[in-house]
Formats: C-alpha cells, structure tokens, sequence
C-alpha cells in the first residue's frame, strides 16, 4: 500500500478545495437559514459549475459519463466534498445516488442504463433507495414486508418504506422487495426499480428529522407502495439477488461515507484551531493558551489521522482483494470514523462555545445530522458484533 498521494490525487484534491472554499463555503450560513428548497437555484448553478472542472460524478468510468476515478482516488476526493454538507450534492456523487449508479453500472441491462444510468450521472434526475421498513428492524436486512410479484408482464408491490433519502423529487426508487418468500433467508430480495410516477408508488411525506423535515434531496421520505405495477424488465440482476447486490454496493459505499466524515472531521478541525488562534479569553491570551484545547487538539489530529489510514487501508483492500475479503476492514471504518467524527465534532463545538451553536458555520448541522452515521449503514453494534464473532470464531469457540 502506498501512502503517497499520487499526483493526480494531488490535482483532484485541490482543484475541490479551491471550488469549495470559492464557490460553496460562502452559502452555507444561507444554507442553514433559508434550507436546500429555496437555495436550489443556486445550488443548480453550482453543479453547472462542477460539471466544468471535469470531476461531476467522478466515481464513474469514463465511458459512462464520469472522471473513472479509482476507489482510492474517488476517496482522497469525497474527504474534501465532506467538508462542506452540500459537496458531494454539487459534484453529484451523493447518497443515495452513489450507490445506485453503481448498481446501474454493474447490475443494469443497456435499457435500464440508458433510461436510468446517464441522465443520473448527467445530473439531470435523482433517485432513491427504499429498502428499510418502520414494521422491520432495519438491522435485520433479511426481514422484510414489502412483496414484488409476478402478475402477467408485471411486478407488483406491496409495502412501507421509510427513510428513503431523498425521494421527494426522485425519478426512481430502487426498492428492495421479497420475490422469492420460501428461498434460504439472503435469496428471498430482489432490487426492482420503480419510477416514482408509478400508479400506487406514494411519497407519504418527509419524517422530521432533529426538528427539520427538510426538502428535495436534503430529506428523508416515507413511501408506500399500493400495488404499484411496473415490467418485469425492471428487475436489478436476478430473480433473489437483492442481498448479493446490496452487498457490492455497501462495501464501497462504506469508503465513500467515511472519507466524507473525515472531511467534516477535517473542516470541524480547522474551524476549532482557528478559533483556538483567534480568540482572546483576556487581551494576549488566546483559547489555545489553555491546554485542554490543546488537548482536543492533539487528540483529534490524532483520531482524524488514524481513521484516514484506516480507511485508505480498507479502500486499497476492496481493490486488492475485494469487497469479501475486506468484510472486516469495512466494518471497522464504519464504527470507528462514526464515533471519530462525533467526538472531533464535540469538541470543535465546546471550543466555539456559542458560536458553534450558531449556523454561523456547519458544526452545527453536522452534529444535528450527522449522528445518524452511527445508525444508517448498518448500525454500529451491527458492526462491532460482526467483527467481535469472527475473531472469536478464530479463537475455536461458538458464537452464533
Ligand atoms: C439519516 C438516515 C438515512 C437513511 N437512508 C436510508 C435510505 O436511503 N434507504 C434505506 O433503505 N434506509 C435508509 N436508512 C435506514 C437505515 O439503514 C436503518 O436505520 C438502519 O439499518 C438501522 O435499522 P433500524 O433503524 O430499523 O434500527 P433497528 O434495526 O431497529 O436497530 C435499533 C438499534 O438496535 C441496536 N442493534 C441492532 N442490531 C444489534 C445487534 N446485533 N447487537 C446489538 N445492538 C443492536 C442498535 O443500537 C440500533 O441502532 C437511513 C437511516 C438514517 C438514520
């Protein structure tokens, strides 16, 4: 594994901070007050922006429309969109829409890509991924209600859906659904897709989320499917590979996360630091004269630096070895830069005092919303179980 920063990440990286830091860091307090909704033009005008400096959707191979930026390259690049809460959205390379033109790439038949696949990478439509259900512990993916079935040419499905990022103003769902209820647990789900314009696909509304419902992207919806009829031809992959295919894509997916939290760590590190510099408990005395900031401040380095690593070995292992081999490493980021970055963004906030309650700077919409990392992905106790088991089960005793 080499830990220099090649070149052309090199390029990618500040060729991002540059954009940021010219083009979106002044909006974000606006952001904050006025909401996603109403700042939408602006942010249009910005992708338009994005789309010129050659890295919109930079994950995707050049043939599809993206940068081809390897998983690694793509990382060192979602460690800089991270540092402000609208980067991956202005680059299109956001959740859920990461993850489903992967999907598209890997799964989906040359209709279901020139449908779907190019005007996402384009930008041009967005789209949601229904899988977890109020009804169903979400931590338990097999367990599902929502049915597809065959009827004539057609699926038809039946379910509840919530958390579904970003379905209001979606073109299409990707849901998750049982096709095959009496196969083995992990062959029961197929991915379906289904255009949100489809008689019986409902959008309830958005959940409120820490006080905010949000809007557009920036929300979480409540879907329910009435029977909703859409071809047959609109299966992702196979007849019972919904588990399979999750799995391919959450791997990655896990990479493209954590290199964002450590690109919020990074943004909540320097806005703690040059607080820490600036100011004065008394004339000549800044914050940092105080060693328990200096404390938070050589401990988060050290955190922050820790967890890229870790992320960037995870990375490399996926590309080396692939998503089954890397199984542990990927559930180790998932934990370890959730609660990295929760602690990084306590303590920028303690250092701030008032002001990072204010949404003078995004500390504060990222602790609101960013502690749901610790449970979206498959919750962190999901994680630390998995890890804990196979090391045991290499230690000869049962486990489960
Ligand atoms: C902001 C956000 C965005 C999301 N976006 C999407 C999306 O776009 N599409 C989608 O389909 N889903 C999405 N989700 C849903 C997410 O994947 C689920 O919330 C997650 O899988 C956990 O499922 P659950 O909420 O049903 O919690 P449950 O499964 O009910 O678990 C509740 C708690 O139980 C504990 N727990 C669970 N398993 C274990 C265990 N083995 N050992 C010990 N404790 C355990 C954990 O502390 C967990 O937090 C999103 C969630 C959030 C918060």
């Amino acid at each position: 594994m080499d830990f220099a920063e090649s070149p052309k990440v090199k390029v990618i990286r500040e060729s991002v901070r540059a954009f940021l830091q010219q083009e979106v860091y002044p909006l974000e307090p606006e952001l904050a007050r006025r909401g996603f909704v109403e700042l939408l033009p602006v942010l249009q005008e910005k992708r338009r922006r994005a789309k010129q400096t050659g890295l919109f959707a930079a994950h995707i191979p050049e043939a599809h429309g993206g940068a081809g930026l390897s998983l690694t390259e793509f990382a060192h690049m979602s460690e800089e969109l991270g540092r402000s809460p609208v980067g991956h959205y202005i680059f299109n390379c956001q959740a859920p829409d990461v993850g489903n033109m992967e999907i598209l790439m890997e799964y989906g038949t040359t209709e279901q890509k020139s449908s779907w696949l190019n005007p996402l990478v384009h930008g041009e439509i967005r789209s949601c991924f229904t899988m977890t259900e109020p009804e169903y512990a979400g931590s338990n993916p097999v367990w599902l209600g929502t049915t597809a079935k065959k009827d004539g040419d057609a699926w038809v499905i039946r379910g509840h859906k919530w958390f579904s990022s970003g379905a209001e103003g979606a073109a299409f769902a990707i849901c998750m659904a049982v096709t095959e209820p009496t196969a083995a647990p992990h062959a029961r789900a197929s991915m379906i897709i289904v255009p949100t314009g489809t008689v019986g696909f409902e959008l309830l509304g958005n959940l409120s989320i820490m006080g905010h419902r949000g809007g557009d992207w920036a929300s979480h919806g409540e879907v329910s499917y009435q029977d909703a009829r859409v071809p047959l031809a609109n299966l992702l992959g196979g007849e019972g590979m919904g588990f399979v295919i999750a799995q391919q894509r959450l791997g990655p997916g896990r990479i493209h996360h954590c290199m964002r939290w450590i690109g919020i760590c990074e943004r909540a590190f320097d806005l703690m630091c040059r607080h820490a510099a600036k100011r004065e408990l008394s004339p000549g005395k800044p914050l940092g004269t105080k060693q328990m900031v200096q404390q938070w401040i050589a401990e988060s380095r050290a955190e922050i630096h820790a967890a890229r690593l870790m992320v960037l070995h995870a990375a490399w292992k996926i590309e080396t070895a692939g998503v089954h081999e890397a199984r542990e490493e990927i559930s180790l980021i998932k934990f370890t830069v959730a609660r990295t970055m929760q602690r990084v963004l306590d303590r920028a906030l303690q250092t701030l005092g008032g002001l990072g309650m204010t949404d003078d700077t995004p500390l504060g919409f990222w602790w609101a919303h960013e502690r749901a990392a610790r449970i979206y992905d498959g919750a962190d106790e999901v994680h630390v179980e998995a890890v804990a088991k196979r090391i045991l089960r290499s230690y000869g005793i049962k486990v489960g």
